[in-house]
């Protein structure tokens, strides 16, 4: 998600929801998650719903009575490095929740101690929010949001439209620059779960990319599509909800509880329909929904401006 999406959001639920009240969404028994995420609707909802998918491996959202962007964070142990996927968005203490986990996957495992490595989907401000707590952390990197700093890091070296190798100890993951929605996005493949961990680039919502950045997106969708096909994804799990279970139906911004969340987790299929979508635009991005999201070309700066084709009003997108 990105900086002026409250400012057309509700536009654009009203134009889908008066056109698109299609049916009920098949989606509403998870095989990942033993329960439905916190809707928001208790004043007493702690800031973190947390849910184990393994033992070693944690989903963690900010609860929506916090932020309207209710991201998703990932936490990733291997034998050697715990490895957090985003921060959050500021304002509630994500170290103290991360520490607990931390503390209780020692226990669980009788280990001593782990490392941690602090790193980010994108440099949005929704998933980077809570880096400054971990910057004192003992044993911990925090890195950077720059696509230098994300590059130089992890390797990428020359070869950045290659997938790297990151190893936690006994559990390696995968990592993949997919720009277009922010320079420096990165998805993560955990081989030993199936889970592409694929941020804000693929979720359940509006996939949000600058007019004029639609080929840098398309070419990291077909260079996930590529790797789709030599790799077993099970399930893509990203960085928000904003679909609802019927087909096509956003959330409106400005509402501080849910019900009937679309689920998180989106079939590896998925891939293809979006890459299907980009491919229809043939160039010429226009917002465009689907049963399970929303491509979301956008002007850089968008007043005056309205979606559908608003790309296409000025000179070429910017
Ligand atoms: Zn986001």
């Amino acid at each position: 998600m990105n900086y002026f999406k409250s400012t057309i959001i509700s536009l654009i639920t009203i134009i889908f929801v008066s056109s698109c009240e299609t049916e009920d969404f098949n989606n509403s028994q998870s095989t990942i998650f033993s329960q439905s995420w916190n809707s928001g609707r208790s004043a007493k909802e702690p800031a973190f719903h947390v849910q184990q998918i393994d033992t070693n491996t944690i989903a963690i959202r900010q609860s929506l009575r916090t932020t309207l962007e209710a991201p998703f964070m990932y936490l990733v142990f291997g034998k050697k490095k715990a490895l957090l996927i985003d921060t959050g968005v500021e304002g509630v203490n994500i170290r103290v929740e991360i520490d607990k986990q931390i503390e209780n996957w020692l226990a669980r495992t009788g280990q001593n101690s782990i490392s941690l490595v602090v790193m980010h989907t994108h440099g949005h401000g929704d998933h980077v929010g809570g880096d400054t707590a971990f910057e004192s952390r003992p044993d911990t990197v925090v890195i950077g949001h720059s696509l230098e700093s994300v590059t130089n890091f992890f390797g990428f070296g020359n070869k950045p439209t290659q997938p790297i190798s990151f190893n936690l100890g006994n559990r390696t993951v995968e990592l993949l620059l997919t720009p277009g929605h922010h320079p420096s996005h990165i998805m993560v493949f955990d081989e030993t779960t199936g889970i592409l961990f694929s941020g804000d680039v693929i979720y359940p919502g509006r996939l949000y990319f600058q007019c004029g950045r639609i080929q840098e997106f398309t070419s990291s969708i077909n260079r996930i599509a590529s790797f789709a096909n030599t790799h077993n994804i099970k399930w893509l799990l990203g960085g928000h909800i904003e679909m609802k279970k019927q087909a096509g139906i956003t959330f409106s911004s400005g509402k501080i509880s849910r019900t009937g969340e679309h689920l998180l987790e989106l079939p590896v299929s998925i891939i293809t329909e979006i890459k299907n979508g980009l491919n229809e635009m043939a160039g010429e991005p226009r917002v465009t929904q689907f049963n399970e999201f929303v491509l979301f070309p956008h002007p850089i700066n968008p007043a005056g401006m309205s979606p559908p084709d608003w790309c296409n009003v000025d000179s070429k997108y910017e």
